[in-house]
């Protein structure tokens, strides 16, 4: 019988939500049995350090001791994913990096902690990642899809362009045409546009575009009557890329 290739989920600085989503996918225990789970800590008790196929890193990077345990990670994997906006962008931990260090201090428990506090980045800025499943939480037919093209030994194409490329809104529906902010224009597109879908603008989850014009959005928010703290608020979210007007 063919042996299984060896497969690891890690969890950093996040909410776990993103190991909670693929846990909720129906059929999951089918799926996860093609593999030999050597690590995961929401299905098992025992997890030991391995060698890994496939291993999915969730969370932002906050702590000098996470940056070493993440490298070891990468050399144990010969091929790596990073899952979630905390893993891809920051995501919502990033949102420390914009608070002064001093008020920050003020309301850490473990003061000792404080000295192996780093500024809050995605997996990226210390590894190589080798695929990238986006969102707050990911979306569980992505995560199928890659999946399924793992095991039959095909690399997944990641989705080229913004959310605006999939949104039924398009033309007069765009929420832009009616004054209502949505970000979906400079947002990494793949979602199948499921907020504005639902009549909801895009918040940026997926991150940003490596091309998006923040100068060009901003000038466009403002001209919605925002003020400059409620736009940095927005662009701001999940990422630190917009760091100052
Ligand atoms: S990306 Fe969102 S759902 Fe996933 S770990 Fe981060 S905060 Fe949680
Ligand atoms: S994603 Fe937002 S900005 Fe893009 S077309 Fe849809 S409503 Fe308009
Ligand atoms: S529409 Fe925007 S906020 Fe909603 S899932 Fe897609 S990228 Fe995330």
């Amino acid at each position: 019988m063919q042996k299984k290739p060896s497969l690891g989920f890690f969890s950093f600085t996040g909410c776990s939500g993103c190991e909670f989503t693929v846990l909720f996918i129906d059929g999951i225990l089918d799926i996860l049995d093609k593999f030999n789970i050597e690590y995961f800590h929401l299905l098992k008790e025992k997890n030991r350090e391995a060698q890994y196929d496939l291993a999915f890193v969730e969370g932002a990077i906050t702590t000098k001791r996470e940056i070493e345990k993440l490298k070891r990670i990468r050399k144990q994997s010969k091929f790596l994913v990073a899952m979630g906006a905390c893993a891809t962008h920051g995501g919502i931990p990033i949102q420390r990096n914009f608070i002064e260090k001093k008020e920050l201090q003020k309301y850490v428990y473990n003061q000792k902690m404080l000295k192996d506090s780093i500024d809050v980045a995605p997996i990226d800025k210390f590894i190589k990642v080798d695929h990238y499943l986006y969102g707050c939480p990911i979306i569980k037919s992505e995560f199928i899809e890659f999946i399924e093209a793992y095991l039959k030994g095909k690399k997944k194409e990641q989705f080229k362009g913004p959310v605006c490329m999939e949104c039924p809104r398009r033309g007069k529906d765009c929420f832009l045409n009616q004054g209502i902010e949505c970000l979906g224009s400079i947002t990494q597109g793949g979602c199948k546009a499921l907020c504005t879908s639902q009549n909801v603008p895009c918040t940026m989850c997926r991150g940003p575009l490596e091309s998006a014009n923040f100068p060009v959005e901003i000038k466009l928010l403002e001209s919605f009557g925002l003020s400059k703290k409620e736009i940095l608020n927005k662009l701001r979210y999940f990422t630190d890329k917009v760091k100052s007007k």
